[in-house]
């Protein structure tokens, strides 16, 4: 087997340790220098071979790691324990890291050493972040968008999972981005906290400058958001409570999904969120939604403030509200649901309990 270079060595290290950087006993973050949790005290082996590792990786350079661009960025993304690899200031690692980060904003086009830089930058994005990393994903992008980068699709693909990242993270822990064909019309997917963005979407990005791909990422997000809140109970307004009513309703319905995919209280969240990211992302360089995606979002505004449970069943209209109360009727072993919808509804919405006692 061939050796791995000092590169390799220090990215697939620097990944790791982001990775252990928990307690595996009892999940804290904190640990003193001899690598023992702050919280229970258990030390973290894995985490301390792993620092092991990349200092003597990082000692090879005797004082002149700052000239390394991956070493800087391993430093920045390790500060929590940059003592512990380098002997090195904060502020020293912070001025190497913004000059490197100035170079990279200044060209649209990267040379090879450069795209590995930004991609070992953009490496574990779900675990780290910040703000430069994130001025430079904007800037990947919007280049696209504007035609004038000359950025490989890798690059590209995964400045737009890091921006993914970026609006997912404050909301849960775990999420998974990934990009493949999807069927014609189907711009993202997301099967509780796992996205998949279509191909041709990505690709209408890269050809035809499109900005509909950052539209996606925010829809399909927001969905993770609302299943993780489905999944955690969390109900904070009736608009939460509508969803779960169609989440249920379509699990016993066969084809009431996609009878009714328009009018899902998810889908017009999910639409108005990603319509409202993309305008974001476009007016932070003076540009605006199209006049279409424009009417459009104005049509789910409209929609979702009219607060319609009128849904098609087995081509009938019916009130969504009634659909579940006979589904859970039906459905006796859903006792633990019903329980749960009852306690909901005595808080949220009492009408529909009292309508199905009379
Ligand atoms: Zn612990
Ligand atoms: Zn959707």
């Amino acid at each position: 087997m061939q050796e791995m270079s000092w590169k390799e060595k220090l990215i697939t290290k620097e990944s790791e340790a982001m990775k252990n950087c928990h307690c595996s006993s009892c999940g804290g973050d904190s640990f003193d220098s001899n690598f023992c949790c702050q919280f229970c005290g258990n030390e973290n082996t894995t985490l301390k071979e792993d620092i092991h590792d990349i200092s003597s990786i990082i000692k090879d350079f005797q004082g002149k790691e700052l000239e390394e661009p991956l070493i800087v960025i391993t430093l920045e993304k390790l500060k929590d324990f940059h003592s512990l690899v380098s002997p090195l200031s904060q502020q020293e690692i912070d001025k190497a890291y913004l000059s490197w980060a100035k170079g990279i904003l200044s060209v649209d086009k990267f040379s090879s050493s450069e795209e590995e830089e930004v991609r070992y930058l953009f490496q574990d994005a779900d675990l780290y972040q910040d703000q430069v990393a994130i001025t430079i994903q904007d800037k990947i992008i919007m280049d696209t968008v504007l035609r004038k980068g000359h950025y490989s699709r890798e690059v590209i693909t995964e400045a737009l999972y890091h921006f993914f990242y970026q609006i997912v993270k404050p909301w849960v822990k775990r999420s998974d981005v990934s990009s493949s064909k999807l069927d014609n019309d189907i711009a993202g997917l997301t099967f509780s906290n796992e996205v998949k963005i279509s191909h041709d979407d990505i690709q209408n990005l890269i050809l035809h400058g499109s900005s509909n791909v950052i539209n996606t990422i925010g829809h399909e997000a927001r969905h993770v958001f609302q299943n993780y809140k489905m999944m955690h109970n969390i109900v904070e307004n009736k608009y939460d409570l509508f969803m779960l009513y169609d989440t249920l309703v379509d699990f016993y319905t066969k084809g009431a999904y996609w009878d009714n995919y328009y009018k899902q209280f998810a889908e017009i969240d999910a639409r108005i969120f990603g319509y409202a990211v993309e305008e974001k992302f476009l007016n932070m360089y003076g540009y605006t939604l199209s006049s279409i995606s424009k009417e459009k979002n104005n049509a789910d505004m409209m929609l979702l403030a009219q607060e319609d449970t009128m849904r098609v069943i087995d081509g009938k209209e019916v009130l969504l509200e009634n659909q579940l109360l006979s589904i859970l009727n039906e459905n006796l072993d859903l006792i633990s649901i019903l329980n749960y919808i009852m306690n909901l509804l005595k808080i949220k919405r009492k009408f529909v309990l009292k309508q199905k006692m009379n």
